[in-house]
């Protein structure tokens, strides 16, 4: 048993939880909103997925800028295409964006890792990026609010982000593991710090797309993620 000198920062989406399904979901009912509306584009969900991203990129991650993305295109393609705009569309256009929220759904292994990292002694710590009531309502929703030492919501996960964790919860970087699905927000900061990582890629979306900079273990699941933390733990090395 440990005494919760060793912790483990997990990321949320994509990671503990699903989103991406969510997400093609969404994309899926816009792309056949727009179709059964007469417009002719047959690359919607390519010029949405690039105009999300670019929004990410201009004004970060915050949970009305994937349906305000819909409705830019929207509102785009109108004009394009020449067809009347319909505040009714515009609506439930609305909608599907925001039903993305609605229903997170946990991947199979990820309360029984949490349990396992938990009995053995692991300080667990939720380190996630977006929005505060968004997030902690998914926390909530899911019933895993009270697995985490401490949870953090940041719109960013850059080095200081990461560094403001290690402080506030009082970790050393060599007695901490972090296990996400991005190598470029979840894994390469971290690794930078001196926290060892660990990859689990998931499909993601283009903002999150990056290569490993740094060592990182990558594994297919949590399980082999839970399995490699239990078995060398970098204080021991
Ligand atoms: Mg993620």
């Amino acid at each position: 048993m440990k005494s919760k000198l060793e912790a483990v920062i997990f990321d949320g989406d994509d990671t503990l939880w699903e989103t991406m399904s969510l997400y093609s979901r969404a994309k899926n009912e816009f792309d056949a909103l727009l179709k059964s509306s007469a417009f002719k584009t047959d690359n919607i969900i390519e010029k949405l997925d690039d105009l999300d991203t670019e929004q990410a990129r201009k004004f970060g991650i915050s949970k009305d800028r994937f349906a305000n993305s819909m409705l830019i295109l929207y509102e785009q393609l109108s004009k394009s295409e020449n067809i009347q705009y319909s505040q009714e569309l515009a609506s439930k256009i609305q909608e599907i964006g925001y039903s993305v929220f609605k229903k997170p759904i946990l991947f199979k292994d990820s309360l029984e890792t949490l349990h396992r990292l938990r009995d053995s002694g692991y300080k667990i710590l939720l380190l996630t990026k977006g929005d505060q009531e968004i997030q902690r309502m998914k926390t909530d929703t899911l019933g895993i609010t009270g697995y985490f030492d401490k949870i953090y919501i940041y719109p960013k996960k850059r080095l200081e982000e990461y560094q403001e964790v290690l402080s506030d919860s009082k970790l050393t970087p060599s007695r901490t593991w972090v296990v996400g699905n991005s190598a470029s927000s979840d894994i390469n900061p971290a690794t930078k710090l001196g926290i060892t990582g660990i990859l689990v890629p998931k499909e993601t979306w283009k903002f999150e797309e990056g290569n490993l900079e740094g060592k990182a273990y990558v594994v297919p699941s949590l399980k082999d993620a839970a399995d490699i933390i239990l078995k060398n733990s970098p204080s021991y090395r």
